[in-house]
């Protein structure tokens, strides 16, 4: 098989190419490296069966050659990332998608999405099923990101029912592991980063807003069996075990045996308050569920930026902080600082 990964150099779509690879399939990654890097991609720029060719896919998507498969991955994706690249997030929701669209419908090619649990927005039903309309702000902070994802699925299903073309939409969950760039602005990275500097983790609001974090490697499982099967979905691809987030800083604080402390920020405005993906239909349809552990992914994640850490100690000073903050909480009124329990 030969897939063209859009995006291919940022954190998710290098492991996706990394797995293609490895099973035997030859990979084109395109990618404007505006979020991802090189870096990513240096145990495969020698493959034969892989091929790196730097392009921005909201101006031209053109592969030379039979393509079985587009995965449409490229997009700002951190919520620092999309607000520093907001009329590029639009662009690569809305022309990139189009442009990957045509180069799927050209070549009879199955085309994916990686579209994204923010379609749901700050859900008002729990845990999120697919058959859920989402609740988002159309002019908020986050709406270009969250918009350009609704306008990217809407367009798929409309390349689906009107020209035929093999979609297949996911909607993926918080995903973390190794290749998350230290800085990138993420609870996960910042957190990890922070911890092994000796900083104060950075919790946003009072940290009861609730995540459910998926480990790379079985996000990416759940992203292969979406291409090898026929569903169109959406499919909801996350791990259900749902945290908060100051339960997130205590896992990351006791396996990186740091002293840090944490530090309460305002809640960035429009902060979706509890996310938790019901994946009945990724069982169902795809036989897949996450099977690493919130611990064990954060322990792999650890290790990894503990090999970095000249990168991870420069990225001390250039974290992102919380974008668009929202009025001042409670937490962050009275709590500057504090300790937290592991
Ligand atoms: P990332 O920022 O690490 O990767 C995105 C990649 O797309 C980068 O390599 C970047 O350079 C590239 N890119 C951006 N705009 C481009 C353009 N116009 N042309 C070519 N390349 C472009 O982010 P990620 O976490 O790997 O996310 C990958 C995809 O998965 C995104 O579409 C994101 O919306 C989606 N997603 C990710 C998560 C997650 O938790 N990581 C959750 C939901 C959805
Ligand atoms: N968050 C936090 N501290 C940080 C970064 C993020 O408390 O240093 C919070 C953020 O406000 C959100 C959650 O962690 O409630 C997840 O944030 P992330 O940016 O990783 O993903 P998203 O908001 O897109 O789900």
């Amino acid at each position: 098989m030969r897939a063209v990964i859009t995006g291919g150099a940022g954190f998710l779509g290098s492991h996706l190419c990394g797995a293609l690879l490895a099973r035997g399939d030859t990979v084109v990654c395109v990618d404007n490296l505006s979020t991802g890097r090189l870096a990513n991609l240096a145990g495969y720029l020698q493959h034969p069966a892989f091929t790196f060719q730097e392009g921005d896919v909201s101006e031209l998507l053109e592969v030379a050659g039979p393509v079985d498969v587009v995965a449409h991955l490229a997009s700002p994706a951190s919520p620092p990332d999309y607000h520093r690249f907001p009329l590029e997030t639009l662009a690569v929701g809305s022309r990139g998608t189009e442009n990957a669209l045509r180069l799927a419908e050209r070549n009879s090619a199955r085309f994916i999405l990686a579209s994204t649990s923010e379609v749901y927005g700050d859900p008002a039903i729990h845990p999120q099923t697919e058959s859920y309309w989402g609740n988002v702000n159309p002019v908020g902070p986050r709406s270009v990101y969250d918009e350009a994802k609704r306008f990217a699925e809407a367009l798929a299903m409309a390349y689906a029912r009107s020209r035929n073309v093999n979609v297949g939409i996911m909607r993926i969950f918080n995903t973390f592991g190794p290749r998350m760039r230290a800085e990138d602005g993420r609870v996960v990275s910042n957190f990890i980063a922070q911890a092994l500097n000796g900083d104060p983790l950075t919790i946003y609001g009072d940290g009861s807003q609730t995540r459910s974090f998926c480990y790379v490697d079985d996000l990416v499982r759940g992203i292969l069996r979406m291409i090898d099967s026929g569903a169109t979905g959406p499919i909801n691809l996350g791990n259900p075990v749902e945290k908060t987030v100051y339960e997130l800083a205590g896992i990351v604080l006791k396996l990186t045996e740091s002293s840090s402390g944490v530090q309460f920020h305002r809640l960035p405005l429009e902060d979706p308050v509890r996310r938790c993906p019901d994946i009945g239909q990724a069982m169902q349809v795809l036989g897949w569920q996450p099977e690493v552990s919130i611990e064990a992914g954060i322990q792999r994640t650890v290790d990894y930026f503990r090999l970095r850490r000249s990168e991870v100690a420069s990225a001390a000073g250039t974290i992102a902080g919380p974008q668009f903050e929202g009025a001042a909480n409670e937490a962050s009124r009275n709590a500057a600082s504090a300790a937290i329990p592991a």
